[in-house]
């Protein structure tokens, strides 16, 4: 089936949606309320950065949409150079430079009655609206403050953290637990007491020069991969292995990786400042994070006159 083309029409301006194959304008995105996408988090999606008028990452994060699709047995109708191009179009259609991209595969709507997850036509969504930051760039500046809860992340062996999955609840929760004390964000821990991750981004923490982070039971972020591989290039020591929540609160420096600001530097966990902030790692991180968006093998850009 041939892609429409992407609109150019006012209605537009500011974000996009694509739903069943047709662009619309956001506030007509709508899914149904019988869509176990909805009713059992039966869903899966990916989100990836449009910075500067160019996508970061795009093809690490198609590459993790399709494997999560396969892990789901679910399907969207579309190969992925037409999700690309969907993609593209949603951000041209905005005319956003800077923007959040989101494609969404719910299972559907099974025929009425029926309990069995093979009828259903799954639904295939995306969306493009302007950037969103995990924090304001306001509240980076000042310092944010991470709770760390000691809810734990639904188990690994329950809902596989490899796929990008909307089972937040316990994440929600633990945001609650972390505005109840007057804190800024939150993360949650394994069924171990180790660090897991928190509503939308990975959780780092420098000890003594060493990097370190979750090794399993996590979302492998496109962020924390990038972190990760500026590690290897800066030449800074990385321990990828379970992180102790008292290690993390003897660090010297913490950091979060997100699609949603890259690595953001943590002030205080639980109230308590850290030794460092921003330390000179995360700093270096930080900047070594910003410039890789000018490598052309990163970088994929909006042509917005298509
Ligand atoms: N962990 C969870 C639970 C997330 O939802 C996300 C992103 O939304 C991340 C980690 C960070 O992943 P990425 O770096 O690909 O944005």
């Amino acid at each position: 089936m041939p892609l429409p083309t992407a609109p150019a029409t006012a209605a537009f301006e500011g974000g996009c949606a694509f739903a069943d194959g047709a662009y619309v304008p956001l506030s007509e995105a709508k899914i149904s309320l019988f869509d176990w996408g909805f009713t059992r988090s039966d869903a899966t999606y990916d989100v990836v950065s449009v910075w500067q008028g160019a996508f970061f990452r795009l093809d690490d994060h198609l590459t993790r949409f399709f494997a999560s699709l396969d892990k789901m047995r679910l399907q969207i109708p579309h190969t992925r150079a037409e999700l690309r191009e969907i993609l593209h179009g949603c951000v041209r259609a905005g005319g956003l430079q800077d923007a959040y991209v989101a494609m969404v595969c719910t299972r559907g709507v099974p025929p009425r009655g029926a309990r069995d997850p093979r009828l259903a036509q799954n639904r295939f969504y995306a969306y493009a609206v302007p950037f969103v930051w995990i924090a304001s760039r306001e509240k980076q500046r000042e310092g944010i403050d991470l709770h760390i809860s000691l809810r734990q992340r639904i188990a690994p062996a329950s809902v596989d953290p490899t796929v990008k999955n909307y089972h937040w609840i316990d994440l929600v929760q633990s945001l609650f637990d972390a505005y109840d004390r007057g804190r800024d964000t939150s993360c949650v821990v394994d069924a171990d007491g180790h660090v897991a991750e928190g509503p939308g981004f990975n959780v780092f923490m420098v000890k003594d020069g060493t990097v370190h982070t979750a090794a399993s039971g996590v979302l492998e972020g496109v962020s924390r991969r990038t972190a990760i591989e500026l590690c290897e290039r800066l030449g800074l020591p990385l321990r990828i292995a379970p992180v102790p929540v008292e290690a993390m609160r003897a660090a010297d420096e913490v950091f979060l990786t997100s699609t949603g600001g890259g690595v953001l530097p943590i002030a205080k966990l639980d109230g308590v400042p850290l030794p460092q902030f921003p330390g000179p790692v995360t700093s270096r991180l930080i900047d070594a994070y910003w410039a890789m968006h000018d490598e052309a093998a990163y970088r994929d850009p909006v042509d917005y006159r298509a």
